[in-house]
């Protein structure tokens, strides 16, 4: 089967000077370039916001009129021309890679956080892969994605007046969300039976342009299952451990299936997080039934051409099921692979706990010769945590790291790539982990960069403002509630920003540590401070809701004066007004809890400034004048909350304020530009995917070639 007959039901048929807008709509390429966005803006500004970005949704709703009349628009015509012709010139870019050749790389992740518009995401694990999938596609690396529809789709942080977070799931509309049904031959919508689970699961698969990258999700929630198995995929993560068991099977089993039927052939794959781990099983049965190896032939070869990247730095972190759900789901499997069953689970078994039953993480670790954590301090902790895993087999490859980058174009504000556009001419994303390239930022005046961020701080504090009104008069909230919503916030106040996923380990009120000592700061008379917050909690996690509580019941607190804020519902849009519009980005978590982190190298490259205990990549990115570090090696919440009020009392607000009558502090800007040079070139996606190559991707490829080539060629 082919893999492109596809279609979505919504896009309607367009006039034919502007037929191209479907190809552009229909590919995730647009968010992050600057034009492209513009181009969809241009349509219908106020249905390109009421859409919420979503280009089909806009489509659709457009009148044909409208639709007929902007094709004799001779502006929006060389817009669309140009735009079309840019989006065509990326796709048939050569690739720099040295790849091209090789067969592509699958790579399977249980969430993908690409854009507002398709909600498969939870956090910080599924930014990490879209970025990685964005990336691939800029580099040109043969890839496919596998992932999972979440039908649920987005759930929604609504914070009632007594400060407790409530979720409403907005159901997904598939049809009018920017993907693709992938089809069959008699055109229907290609399903797949998820192999060995009996009574069946089938799954429907939907496909996602992301530049050059296919990806592919699987979606339970269809007529042909049992109401049982279509919530299989209703929501990321359920903490029921059966139902999670079987998402995990459907991803890893089915996931893998699926480009078996679509005949995608692929020569590595890459698992991201041990959810998809189950993928490795099916492609040693793969081995042995296509290619007519032994077991023991088919499990090394799967280790060799296999990568898994850890991102968990706690055991209990980790998925671990029963040996009996185990036998239930998979007695018939191992023998089918011809494994006893003994063999089979002694890949899942952690030998700190070899009675807690199945362990992902262990079979990825146990079941890829290649294996990373996402930072240098994670490597190390990952090293310790899982070292009896390989103390019996000192042949064991070691465990290393990339530590983790973001997609530069997604994530730095247009207004800076345009104003790098005009200093380093176009092209110059191509070159974004040269780090002499970034020197060149010292081009840039303070002004000018001063101009853009005070721009984004603006535009932050209009949309917070903007949401808490509509709140306001869609509901008529209580104005306890609106003020600590943000509706009081000033721009010219020096902010501080902590914007994550609120569970104990991060430690979001670790700065309400000493409410007099923070009245001080925040009400200094001349030179006041303001926090802005952000970030749900796990549904199930009420320690977490409690944090949340406490933060909200703090910014209700009149004696804050309106100047801390809590900004509901945290998700990509939100991220992206607060990473680039608050000047301090604050991160506290319990050491060494943090395996990587992604939200400072967002702030960073937008010249806010990182404020950090050294845990995850902050230790590698932390050059002493690029942003602060505090905190002990050994996380104390009293000595860490009272070094945090130090730097910001005698280093952040004093350089802040130093403003003369300029208006900004030169050594505030002199820093932002520190930040800029030194992080964005290392922590960039560019980065991290070259390192992917050259640890993994490269090496193996090699490796795969060597070995084709001794046995001769092929019949
Ligand atoms: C980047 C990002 C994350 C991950 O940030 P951390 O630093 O790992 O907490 C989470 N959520 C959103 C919306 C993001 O954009």
């Amino acid at each position: 089967m082919n893999t492109d007959p596809s279609t979505n039901l919504s896009i309607p048929e367009l006039p034919k000077p502007i037929c191209g807008l479907q190809d552009i709509a229909l590919n995730l390429w647009w968010t992050w370039n600057p034009r492209g966005k513009n181009l969809f803006r241009l349509l219908n500004p106020y249905l390109w916001k009421e859409s919420g970005h979503n280009p089909i949704k806009m489509l659709k709703e457009l009148p044909d009129e409208e639709l007929l009349s902007l094709c004799k628009n001779d502006l929006f015509m060389r817009e669309y021309r140009y735009v079309h012709a840019l989006f065509k010139g990326y796709m048939a870019k050569r690739s720099s890679c040295h790849l091209e050749e090789s067969l592509p790389i699958a790579y399977f992740c249980a969430e993908y956080g690409l854009h507002h518009s398709v909600p498969i995401y939870s956090g910080g694990l599924g930014f990490l892969a879209g970025d990685i999938v964005k990336e691939s596609s800029d580099m040109g690396l043969p890839m496919v994605g596998v992932g999972f529809m979440y039908p649920q789709g987005y759930v929604r942080q609504v914070i009632g007046s007594d400060g407790w977070q409530n979720s409403l799931n907005e159901p997904l509309e598939r049809d009018t969300a920017p993907i693709e049904r992938v089809l069959d031959a008699q055109g229907d919508h290609f399903t797949i039976q998820v192999p060995f689970i009996d009574p069946p699961v089938f799954a429907s698969v939907w496909k996602i342009n992301v530049g050059r990258v296919k990806l592919y999700l699987l979606d339970t929630d269809i007529d042909k299952n049992d109401p049982w198995d279509r919530e299989i995929s209703s929501r990321l993560y359920t903490p029921d451990m059966n139902q999670r068991l079987r998402q995990q099977i459907v991803l890893g089993i089915g996931g893998y299936r699926v480009l078996e039927k679509l005949n995608i052939k692929y020569s590595i794959l890459h698992l991201n997080e041990g959810h998809p781990a189950f993928a490795l099983f099916e492609r040693v049965r793969n081995f042995i039934e296509v290619d007519g190896i032994s077991l023991d032939e088919a499990i090394e070869r799967v280790k060799r051409t296999s990568i898994f990247t850890t991102h968990t730095p706690l055991q209990a972190a980790t998925d671990v099921y029963s040996f009996d759900m185990m036998s239930h789901y998979f007695s018939d499997y191992w023998k089918r692979l011809g494994m006893e069953k003994e063999r089979f689970l002694r890949f899942g078994i952690n030998p700190d706990e070899p009675t807690a039953g199945f362990n992902m993480t262990v079979l990825g670790m146990k079941m890829c010769n290649h294996r990373n954590a996402v930072s240098k301090k994670h490597c190390q902790v990952t090293k310790k945590l899982w070292k009896n895993i390989f103390s019996d087999d000192s042949k064991a490859p070691p465990i290393e790291y990339v530590t983790n980058g973001v997609h530069l174009a997604t994530w730095l504000a247009d207004e800076f790539i345009e104003a790098f556009d005009a200093i380093l001419g176009e092209g110059w994303l191509d070159m974004q982990d040269n780090e002499d390239i970034w020197l060149r930022i010292v081009e840039l005046s303070d002004e000018e960069i001063w101009k853009i961020h005070y721009g984004h701080k603006v535009a932050m504090v209009n949309f917070i403002r903007e949401r808490v009104r509509r709140k306001w008069s869609d509901e008529g909230i209580d104005p306890l509630v609106a003020m600590a919503e943000g509706v009081m916030l000033d721009p010219d106040v020096l902010t501080i920003g902590f914007a994550r996923r609120m569970t104990s380990y991060k430690r979001p009120d670790l700065i309400l540590s000493d409410l007099d000592r923070l009245d001080r700061i925040i009400n200094n008379f001349a030179r006041p401070v303001q926090i802005v917050f952000a970030g749900k909690a796990h549904p199930s996690d009420n320690p977490g809701k409690k944090i949340l509580q406490h933060i909200f019941k703090t910014a209700q607190d009149p004696r804050f004066r309106g100047r801390i804020a809590f900004v509901e519902d945290y998700g990509e849009n939100v991220a992206k007004y607060l990473v680039r519009g608050v000047d301090v980005w604050l991160n506290n978590p319990k050491m060494p809890l943090e395996a990587c982190g992604t939200s400072g190298m967002k702030a960073s490259i937008n010249g806010t400034l990182h404020l950090s205990v050294l845990d995850g990549w902050w230790p590698e990115g932390y050059s002493g004048k690029n942003g602060w570090a505090f905190g002990g090696a050994e996380s104390d919440d009293v000595t860490d909350a009272s070094a945090l009020y130090d730097v910001i009392e005698k280093d952040i607000v004093p350089l802040y304020y130093d403003m003369g009558d300029k208006g900004f502090s030169s050594e505030w800007i002199n820093m932002m530009k520190k930040a800029m040079i030194t992080i964005a070139p290392r922590f960039s996606a560019r980065r991290m995917m070259k390192d992917y190559l050259e640890k993994f991707y490269l090496p193996i490829s090699r490796e795969l070639k060597k070995e084709e080539a001794a046995m001769g060629p092929a019949s």
